[in-house]
């Protein structure tokens, strides 16, 4: 198996395609596109969008998970550029105990107001249960029901402005060559026997998508891990999980999401989060293989939140293991053999 001599993304990773150096396509594009990488240009182009907002008065919407990179969101908005800012939670049902006290942390501390949009529970469930039986991933309905949340809520209070901390188009993009694509198209391909009720508040038209201002701030500012948890701990007491885990703390079933995208591509979204990283220049190609081998081996092992998963959802472990999705070899075996030297 290959993997790239820049990213260690594995040749398994859907339309990677390799120079013949052995950088993949992804780093590839990076490098053109990003190829001075100094945040000169954006900063300023962030700078006149602060004034106009600024200027306009009026509020802007913040969507807020209770992690780590909403939480720095939030606080560029309205602790850093000042902005009047609104937030808005997507209540997913799996929302942890430390997530709900790092959402009121940042009311606390930056004066947001936040608006929670409960959905209807039974839907939502039923919405995992069957994008989980159909794809082997149950993500998908969250990652819509926060867009969602936001539209609604700016909707809601005339708002035309939304602030996100999605990394989607910015340097440390891990979502890369259309993987996991989490659009409508495709999430009406698994829902479409589902009825408008039970999808109201879970998915949002393109058309409603497009008269709002979308703003990622991970395209106009340096989005580095170790920076953001520092800033987030410093000035808003942010919290990582009991155990010290950073990511993911806004959802107490995320380990059971990767260890299942891990038995279905081979590799983990961690390990997609790694690789850019490493093209972003934020790791070293040393550092980067050493966390993906150290990360995906505990990735690799059944997280015990999937009983609390499969009850809740009312798939039995019987049906979870005779889907089809579960057949590929992980890639790490190979990585751990890999002659990787860089280039
Ligand atoms: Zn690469």
């Amino acid at each position: 198996m290959i993997f790239c001599r820049k990213c260690l993304l594995p040749e398994t990773y859907p339309g990677i395609k390799f120079s013949e150096k052995g950088i993949c396509n992804v780093c590839n594009t990076y490098q053109k596109k990003w190829n001075d990488n100094n945040f000169e240009a954006e900063k300023k182009e962030l700078e006149k969008i602060v004034q106009r907002l600024n200027d306009s008065g009026k509020p802007v919407l913040v969507t807020l998970s209770g992690g780590m990179d909403s939480a720095y969101a939030a606080y560029l908005a309205a602790g850093v550029y000042k902005l009047n800012v609104i937030g808005a939670n997507f209540d997913n049902g799996f929302v942890t105990e430390t997530a709900k006290r790092n959402l009121r942390k940042i009311t606390e501390k930056l004066q947001i107001p936040i608006t929670y949009i409960r959905t209807d529970r039974k839907a939502l469930y039923k919405l995992y249960r069957a994008f989980l039986l159909r794809t082997g991933d149950f993500c998908t309905p969250c990652c819509q029901g926060c867009c969602c949340a936001g539209f609604s809520v700016a909707e809601d209070k005339g708002i035309n402005t939304i602030i996100h901390g999605g990394v989607s188009g910015s340097r440390v993009e891990f979502n890369v060559l259309g993987m996991l694509r989490h659009h409508y198209e495709r999430f009406m391909k698994y829902a479409g026997d589902f009825s408008s009720r039970e999808l109201k508040g879970i998915v949002s038209h393109p058309d409603t998508i497009s008269q709002f201002e979308l703003i990622s701030l991970p395209r106009y500012v340096e989005w580095r891990e170790d920076d953001i948890l520092e800033t987030v701990k410093r000035e808003l007491d942010w919290e990582p999980l009991s155990d010290g885990e950073t990511r993911h703390v806004d959802c107490s079933v995320s380990q059971v999401s990767d260890y299942l995208l891990a038995r279905k591509f081979g590799y983990s979204k961690r390990w997609m989060t790694i690789s850019a990283n490493i093209r972003a220049g934020h790791v070293s190609l040393e550092k980067g293989l050493k966390s993906i081998l150290e990360e995906e081996t505990k990735v690799l092992e059944e997280p015990a939140e999937i009983s609390e998963l499969l009850d809740s959802l009312g798939v039995s472990r019987k049906e979870l293991e005779e889907l089809p999705f579960y057949c590929t070899e992980p890639a790490i075996y190979h990585l751990e053999k890999a002659d990787i030297t860089e280039v």
